[in-house]
């Protein structure tokens, strides 16, 4: 039984490590078009911000393929799924014979469609190599335009102003952090920004990049211009589904899959940033792009690719950041739309500490925290397990929570 894995991060290093812990002898491949060893995108964001050492991403010790007995195609592109053939072509001209097959190939930076997008100077943040040509940039750019307000756009925001790069944040949107969080939470954070010394504009979208080869500013829709020798694209990410075509897999914004990771082809799953999944709050099939969930998901293809049947309880969205020594955590619901939700809140503007709670029926389904997020993951808990906060609301809208508070309340859901 040939196990092949397309992708060399969460998702692709837990179903490995599951495999394994089933099999330690199948023949097992990982593929990616990435050359270096497996490491944590999310450090890249920390390590641009001083906040660990320069080249300690590693995800894995580098013996961890040699030492589980995987062979690495670093640096290789798989282009082609033939499933009648069972084979992964990569664009080196070789293929790859499979037995079950794993697409954990996540996702990309979004294009902008803006004119001049491709000069030089104009960086997505995502991977290793965009981490290294940013350094390379931060070298002479005066002045840095991050485009994009989420939790990556302000990571990389805090990362340029580390390095002494003139900041300004540019976005589409009324208000900072407006795909995980509410416009109170936004305005905290553009505060805090602000007073770092980064500037924060506001709904306007770039419409030209401008200068000769490289980039050295932006024009907006508002008839504005901004100085950039630097732009960083934070627009999101488009999970990276194409090896699905010519294929029965099915796709719908990523690779729909059943709980078992299993797509529409036979003996290929999907799993991470690429798999539409379940999201256990709300019940709707989404993306739920964090590394957690890639993770787990991961896994739970590899055991069932190695014969051990096991079920996904589903996604769950949860976006954790720092920015400034100021925490945010975002789960679930946070924007309700339609009837049903009711919403309770908690801002002191001086101290930075806000919290929303947003509950449907007997259920918490949404909680935004900034400042004091110690015990989020109590709140994790009650989303996932559904359980029946009815008898604790008090207790929860007053912050006296805790993990015994829930324990025979969980107990009982399960
Ligand atoms: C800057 C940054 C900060 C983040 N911070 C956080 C955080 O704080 N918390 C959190 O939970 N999540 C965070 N994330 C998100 C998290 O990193 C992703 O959810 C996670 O990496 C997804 O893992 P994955 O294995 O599904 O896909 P990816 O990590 O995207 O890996 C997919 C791999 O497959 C490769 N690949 C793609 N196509 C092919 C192909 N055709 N052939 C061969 N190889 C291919 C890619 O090059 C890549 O190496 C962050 C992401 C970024 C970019």
């Amino acid at each position: 039984m040939h196990h092949v894995i397309i992708g060399n991060s969460a998702a692709g290093i837990g179903a490995a490590e599951a495999i394994r812990q089933i099999d330690k002898e199948a023949p097992l491949t990982i593929i990616s078009d990435e050359s270096e060893s497996a490491y944590s995108r999310a450090l890249i964001s920390y390590e641009l911000a001083g906040w660990i050492g320069k080249g300690n991403l590693d995800l894995r010790p580098r013996e961890f393929y040699q030492e589980k007995n995987i062979a690495a195609h670093l640096g290789k592109r798989a282009i082609k799924i033939d499933a009648g053939k069972k084979q992964v072509h990569l664009n080196d001209g070789s293929r790859v014979d499979y037995d079950r097959l794993l697409i954990a190939t996540g996702g990309s930076p979004q294009q902008m469609g803006v004119p001049g997008e491709d000069k030089k100077g104009i960086f997505g943040f995502r991977n290793y190599r965009d981490l290294l040509n940013i350094y390379d940039a931060i070298i002479t750019a005066e002045h840095g335009v991050v485009l994009g307000g989420g939790c990556i756009g302000l990571q990389a925001a805090s990362g340029l102003h580390h390095h002494g790069v003139k900041t300004s944040i540019a976005i589409a949107s009324a208000h900072l952090l407006s795909q995980v969080a509410d416009a109170e939470c936004g305005d905290i954070y553009q505060r805090l920004f602000e007073s770092n010394g980064i500037a924060i504009k506001t709904s306007m979208k770039p419409v030209e990049f401008r200068g000769v080869g490289q980039v050295g500013s932006i024009g907006f829709d508002d008839g504005s211009e901004m100085p950039a020798q630097i732009v960083i694209s934070g627009k999101g990410v488009k999970p990276n589904t194409e090896l699905a075509e010519g294929t029965k897999i099915k796709v719908d914004r990523g690779i729909i899959v059943d709980d078992r990771m299993c797509t529409a082809e036979p003996d290929v799953f999907a799993a991470g940033d690429v798999a539409v999944t379940q999201d256990c709050v709300t019940c709707e099939s989404t993306v739920n792009a964090v590394w957690p969930c890639a993770y787990e998901q991961g896994r739970t293809a590899g055991f069932n690719m190695a014969g051990r049947d096991r079920v996904y309880d589903g996604s769950m969205r949860m976006n954790a950041a720092e920015f400034f020594r100021v925490p945010l955590i975002s789960i679930g619901v946070v924007k309700p739309q339609g009837d049903g939700y009711e919403v309770h809140s908690y801002l002191d503007k001086s101290r930075m500490v806000y919290w929303k709670m947003v509950f449907k029926g007997k259920l918490l389904v949404g909680a935004v925290l900034v400042g004091r997020v110690e015990r989020a993951g109590v709140l994790a808990n009650l989303m996932r397990k559904h359980i029946d906060v009815s008898s604790i609301k008090g207790e929860l809208l007053a912050g006296r929570y805790n993990y015994a508070l829930i324990k025979p309340l969980a107990e009982g859901a399960e």
